[in-house]
């Protein structure tokens, strides 16, 4: 269909689906011609049983979607090309958590600053060449070295249900202050979450990215990468979250909220639909 939007829904299979995912899967589906993709990346936690549940879950919710799925664990050279592309921006880092931690709490009391990407990194690598990365560094972008390298002070996006209308603005010195400089290849991983995103996005075509309001933060990471990457930003929706009835957001170990035992117990996607208000 003419201007349909590209849409897609992104799990992990990292657990069983729950009503949360069924949610945004919906919510995809509802605003456009649907996707799939696998968000595979962290080897350890993903189980191919749970890849399964999710197609097995999905199609019984009365989805589908074009073959073949795209899996980010198939993606590696996509991201090996996306990060080479960045390396004058970006800077290897051997700190652990406790280093920032310990470099962070020295000259303030009380709760640490961090942003969408974690802890907001203080710096400490960053005058170290990309060249000697090593096997257990993760390399980190130099956002305001970043921003300089675009000539730009701003960066900013559209969301269809959050203001509306309005942009969704961050000024150079807001990203260094609230996010810092994000992590694009983690230990062991060859990429990241938010570097994967990005590139798969814009390689399936999304033209508009759903998903949940907690993601909303990082969009100000996608967008500055989008644009050293001299990629399409996309619309945005990031809806609303499904709670439990202490108003607690879902988690992948709330196995009673999963799908899978809501189906088990008779329960029909109808049923679905109407628990989490569609
Ligand atoms: N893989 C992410 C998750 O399961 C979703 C990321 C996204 O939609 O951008 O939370």
């Amino acid at each position: 269909m003419a201007g349909r939007a590209v849409t897609r829904f992104a799990p992990s299979p990292t657990g069983l689906l729950h009503l949360g995912h069924a949610f945004s899967a919906l919510t995809a589906a509802a605003h456009g011609w649907f996707h799939l993709r696998i968000e595979d990346i962290d080897r350890d936690r993903c189980k191919p049983e749970f890849e399964t549940a999710i197609h097995d879950d999905l199609s019984w919710l009365g989805l589908d979607w074009p073959q073949p799925v795209m899996r980010q664990s198939d993606r590696l050279p996509a991201y090996q090309a996306a990060l080479a592309r960045l390396a004058p921006l970006t800077y290897p880092c051997r700190c652990r958590r406790g280093d920032i931690r310990a470099a962070l709490s020295a000259p303030q009391e009380g709760a640490l600053p961090a942003g969408p990407d974690g802890l907001i990194y203080p710096g400490t690598c960053r005058g170290r060449d990309i060249r000697d990365a090593g096997p257990d560094d993760v390399i980190r972008l130099d956002a305001g070295r970043a921003f300089d390298a675009l000539g730009i002070d701003r960066i900013a996006f559209r969301d269809q249900v959050i203001m509306p209308g309005n942009d969704h603005g961050l000024t150079r010195d807001q990203f260094l202050d609230g996010i810092g400089d994000v992590i694009l290849s983690r230990r062991g991983m060859g990429t990241s979450y938010h570097l994967a995103v990005v590139v798969d996005d814009a390689t399936q075509g999304i033209t508009l990215v759903t998903r949940g309001k907690d993601l909303f933060d990082s969009t100000y990471i996608h967008v500055l990468l989008q644009r050293l990457l001299d990629l399409p930003t996309p619309d945005y929706l990031h809806h609303r979250l499904i709670r439990d009835d202490a108003g607690r957001r879902l988690a992948k170990r709330d196995d009673a909220r999963a799908i899978r035992h809501y189906r088990d117990a008779g329960v029909t996607p109808a049923d679905i639909r109407r628990m989490i208000g569609l």
